[in-house]
């Protein structure tokens, strides 16, 4: 297949050259003139586009992917497909699908989880919105940059379930790590606290997958320094397009704005820029209640 890769950063390119490595043809462009195996470098995104079947954008936000998405779609042939892997705002995603229907182009949102690792292992999880001609022609793409794709309806779908499960994730985190900082005060030992809660009610995919505390539970970033992982400035872009959905919804999210505040101060006001997410632990460890 003919497919033009847009985006080329540290998700863009391992995806992109998967493609490539699966036989694909990919052209790729990035403004940054990024070099990656086995895709041929376009002059421009729509160079990139032009006589493509797909097209996937793998961007930094969605002003960025509106402005990509207006130079593109005019060149993609009529009946071809644009795949936006990028994280973006509901309201972005439903415009470029608009956009592209409007030009006789099919569209699918397909934010990914798996980080970094997983785009070089072929591993992500794809959160796809679109029509259902749409994910077909985006399912074997799906399965050579992935190991499973859900197709969660219609366009603007996958960003909403993505940025709904961060939201969880974000909320989940910080209460995982103001818990093991309480039981630090209460003289509870780490390990004790997760041998209980990581099979009691108060488990989740932060205390049993990803646990916090270093020396605790299986591998994570805990245990190499709080290095990322999934960086806590990642998260907070995520809390803040859960929250502008939430606004655009009316929908009432209290803890998913204290999240969003927690993670703001982190990054921006303390030490959380370029740490891990879960790096919260240390931040409430050195704590008391004033
Ligand atoms: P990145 O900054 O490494 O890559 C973005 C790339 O887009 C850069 O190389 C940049 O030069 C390029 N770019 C910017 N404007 C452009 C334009 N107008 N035309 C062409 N190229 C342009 O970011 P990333 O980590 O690869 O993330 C990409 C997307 O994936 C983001 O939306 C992010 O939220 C999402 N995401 C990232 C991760 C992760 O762990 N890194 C995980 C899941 C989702």
């Amino acid at each position: 297949m003919k497919i033009g890769f847009i985006g080329l950063g540290n998700m863009g390119a391992p995806m992109a050259a998967n493609l490539a490595m699966a036989g694909h043809e990919v052209t790729g462009f990035d403004t940054a003139d990024v070099s990656v195996e086995g895709v041929a470098k376009a002059a421009s995104a729509k160079e990139a586009a032009s006589g493509a079947e797909v097209v996937l954008t793998m961007l930094p936000n969605g002003a960025i992917l509106r402005k990509v998405a207006e130079e593109l779609i005019p060149a993609m042939p009529t009946g071809a497909t644009l795949i936006d892997c990028s994280t973006v705002d509901v309201d972005s995603a439903r415009a470029v699908g608009e956009m592209a229907e409007g030009a006789g182009i099919m569209f699918v949102d397909a934010p990914v989880s798996g980080g970094v690792g997983g785009a070089a292992g072929g591993t992500l999880t794809f959160m796809a919105g679109g029509s259902e001609a749409a994910f077909a022609k985006a399912q074997p793409l799906f399965e050579i940059m992935g190991q499973k794709a859900v197709h969660c309806g219609a366009a603007g779908a996958g960003q909403a379930a993505k940025i709904c499960n961060n939201m969880i994730l974000g909320v989940t985190m910080i209460a995982t790590c103001e818990a093991f900082a309480l039981a630090d005060k209460l003289g509870l030992d780490r390990q004790k606290m997760f041998d209980v809660v990581s099979t009691s009610s108060g488990y989740s995919w932060s205390m049993n997958a990803y646990c916090p505390a270093p020396g605790v539970g299986p591998q994570s970033p805990a245990d190499n320094g709080y290095k990322p992982g999934f960086a806590a400035d990642l998260m907070l872009k995520d809390l803040r397009l859960s929250q502008q959905a939430a606004e655009s919804a009316d929908a009432d999210t209290p803890m998913g704005a204290l999240a969003q505040t927690l993670y703001e101060m982190f990054v921006e006001q303390e030490d959380g820029a370029g740490r891990d997410f879960s790096a919260m632990l240390p931040r409430f460890e050195t704590r008391g209640r004033g």
